[in-house]
């Protein structure tokens, strides 16, 4: 059966962050129908929008997939949902939060599912793993994702050393 590309980005600020990010890469090759091709290194954010709040650990997976956008999106939730994340506000600390930033070259706006991800092009924390593992990457009605980086020059990114990136030595 035919697969589909997605890359999703993932993010967590609580609950040693490194190690949810480190579960979850495994988990996504771990999703019925879906392979994990690359992951990019972990980088450290500082929050946007609400800043009272510790600063997120961001990387990007690519996986191949058998799922739908929806049928991924909602394995995905499910997967938040196992790693204890509680919606209390938008912007808000997490423990994990998974997104699906681009499925193919697919443009799709649904309730509940928008793809490319809107806000892809506003994000260094999402750029810069994505160009880490897809550097021709190029995200529909937006362009090439290394002329969105130029947009988000102002904000903080810090790639973290390959030991904490990992799994044996977090
Ligand atoms: P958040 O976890 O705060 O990023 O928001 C998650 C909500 O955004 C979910 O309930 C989804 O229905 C919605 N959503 C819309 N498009 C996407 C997407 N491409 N990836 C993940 N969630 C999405």
């Amino acid at each position: 059966m035919s697969r589909s590309r997605a890359f999703i980005g993932l993010g967590s600020n609580l609950e040693e962050p490194e190690l949810q990010l480190l579960r979850a890469f495994d988990e996504l090759d771990a999703l019925p129908d879906t392979r994990l091709v690359a992951r990019s290194s972990l980088y450290r954010s500082a929050p946007l929008g609400y800043l009272d709040q510790p600063d997120f650990v961001n990387a990007v997976a690519a996986i191949d997939t058998g799922l739908t956008p929806r049928q991924l999106l909602e394995t995905l939730l499910a997967l938040e949902h196992r790693h204890g994340r509680v919606r209390d506000f938008l912007n808000g600390p997490r423990t994990l939060d998974l997104d699906i930033l681009l499925y193919d070259g697919l443009t799709l706006h649904e309730p509940g599912l928008t793809l490319p991800h809107p806000r892809i092009q506003d994000r260094a924390f999402v750029l810069l793993p994505l160009l880490e593992i897809a550097p021709d990457c190029v995200v529909p009605g937006h362009g090439p994702a290394t002329g969105l980086l130029y947009n988000c020059e102002d904000q903080r990114l810090e790639k973290l050393p390959a030991a904490a990136c990992e799994p044996d030595v977090v």
